[in-house]
């Protein structure tokens, strides 16, 4: 036989000898020199390509170079450039080049931010980016953070506080109890909540169609007067960020009404509470400090690595017996336990990617990170009207819904722009209509990637209606 040695003997030889790691760093920056050449989306080519993954489970070992070799030749022509300028799908954000560096080295920490005794460093760096976080979007003292996947995660965590807290406050433990025989619940919900929410109500016992909902405006803000008459046993739900039209709830005005009522209040502000931390757009999340508690992805407008959402709770002992029903947790010890205040128990250090990004940037980095993603899509606005396109949405924060001349239109042009390779957006349906949603969201994004963006659309557009004309031609 050729190879005997153990698979010990093999992984400490690999860790003593640095090739692998310079392999990989040499394939990171080939990736990172390319970012801007690449197609935006991979091509079809490049998807076909996926099928070398379709192997059957290895019995034996492979070279660990090949591993990565594989990897780096049909796995990196198969991503989605998001780290690039002209990504607009969905709300995805970049990351930062240092957060970037600083993530290599967390990553090779390998640490479980559970405990204080598993890893003090995520400790610490939790702690810190708890109370940078509660001082940069102007929160109460004292707010806890739990530090999770992302806005799914936090809002569930958010609703489950809220529902085991309206609870107890009746004399019901849910914890011990459960759901079945406790008093009711009453969610109150915008009609253009997203689908996160719905998801999070059914799989906490709430159920998403009993819910009451709240009609929204035209950009689908909540209609304030429209609130039903609130009471102790009321969840209401508030978006800072609507996913389609980038539109706030009026949030202060409703906090207002939920507080004299004894209700809760949590904020999905997935993307748009960061809007807290620009002094230019603070007058969209006015009031959020009113609520109970917050949800908010890093990973989105601060461009942290993902998965960096973050639970918000002012309340901070109400969040740690919603999120530990069992044994004795000590909150005011010396050291903070990341698993006080997170559904899960082992989790990476996420909140270091966060530290580093405020670390680097600073609160006026932040402030201009937001600023820039702003104006850039106000940018996208004037120009995309400028060629002739409608813009559907009021642009207040990052996000804009564009139609053509017509449905087919619209879908064609989208289809095209998304082959085209230039840029990337999505589609949706808005109010009936088939829409092409951009979001701005990452710092990587210049004026020049707008416009070349808007040509790529104009570009787009064009080749939609010679094709309509030819086929009309030929009917
Ligand atoms: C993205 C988003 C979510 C879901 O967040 P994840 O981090 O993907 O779990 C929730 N609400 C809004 C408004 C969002 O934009």
């Amino acid at each position: 036989m050729a190879d005997r040695k153990s698979l010990q003997e093999k992984m400490l030889q690999l860790s003593r000898s640095r090739e692998l790691f310079e392999q990989a760093k040499s394939y990171s920056f080939e990736y990172l020199d390319n970012v801007e050449k690449r197609n935006v989306f991979p091509t079809d080519p490049a998807q076909q390509d996926l099928k070398f993954f379709d192997e059957s489970l290895p019995e034996n070992s492979t070279d660990p170079s090949e591993m990565l070799h594989m990897l780096h030749q049909y796995g990196s022509p198969a991503t989605v450039t998001h780290t690039g300028g002209r990504y607009f799908g969905f709300v995805i954000g970049g990351v930062l080049p240092p957060v970037m560096a600083a993530k290599w080295l967390i990553d090779t920490w390998d640490q479980n931010s559970v405990l204080y005794v598993t890893s003090p460093i995520s400790s610490k760096l939790e702690a810190v980016s708890e109370r940078w976080l509660v001082e940069l979007l102007d929160l109460p003292i004292d707010t806890a953070a739990g530090f999770v996947s992302g806005s799914s995660v936090a809002t569930m965590s958010g609703l489950i506080t809220g529902r085991n807290e309206l609870l107890k406050r009746s004399g019901w433990d849910v914890n011990s109890k459960g759901l079945f025989d406790a008093p009711p619940i009453r969610v109150i919900l915008g009609a253009e909540a997203h689908s996160s929410v719905s998801k999070a109500l059914s799989m906490i016992g709430l159920g998403k169609d009993r819910v009451e909902l709240v009609p929204v405006d035209e950009q689908g803000r909540m209609n304030a007067s429209k609130v039903p008459l609130l009471d102790s046993n009321s969840l209401v739900i508030l978006q800072a960020g609507n996913v389609n039209s980038g539109s706030f709830d009026p949030i202060d005005e409703i906090c207002d009404k939920a507080n004299q009522a004894n209700a809760w209040v949590h904020i999905d502000g997935a993307f748009g509470l960061w809007a807290a931390a620009s002094k230019s757009k603070q007058y969209l999340t006015q009031g959020i400090e009113k609520a109970d508690s917050w949800s908010v992805d890093a990973h989105k407008t601060l461009n942290t690595p993902y998965d960096g959402g973050v639970i918000l709770c002012r309340h901070r002992e109400a969040m740690a017996s919603a999120m530990q029903s069992v044994g004795s947790y000590i909150l005011y010890s010396e050291n903070r336990d990341g698993m006080l205040y997170t559904p899960e128990m082992s989790r990476r250090n996420r909140a270091a990617e966060i530290w580093a990004t405020l670390k680097v940037i600073g609160r006026n980095g932040v402030e201009e990170l937001v600023d820039g993603l702003c104006e850039r899509s106000k940018q996208f606005e004037g120009l995309m009207k400028e060629n002739g396109f409608q813009i559907l949405n009021e642009v207040v924060f990052n996000q804009i819904l564009v139609t053509c001349n017509s449905a087919e239109e619209t879908s064609a042009t989208l289809r095209n722009l998304q082959q085209s390779g230039e840029a990337w957006c999505g589609g949706a349906t808005w109010h009936n209509q088939n829409v092409i949603r951009v979001s701005v969201s990452s710092w990587a994004t210049t004026e020049e990637d707008i416009e070349q963006t808007v040509s790529a659309f104009v570009i787009a557009r064009e080749e939609s209606r010679r094709k309509s004309l030819v086929s009309n031609f030929s009917k």
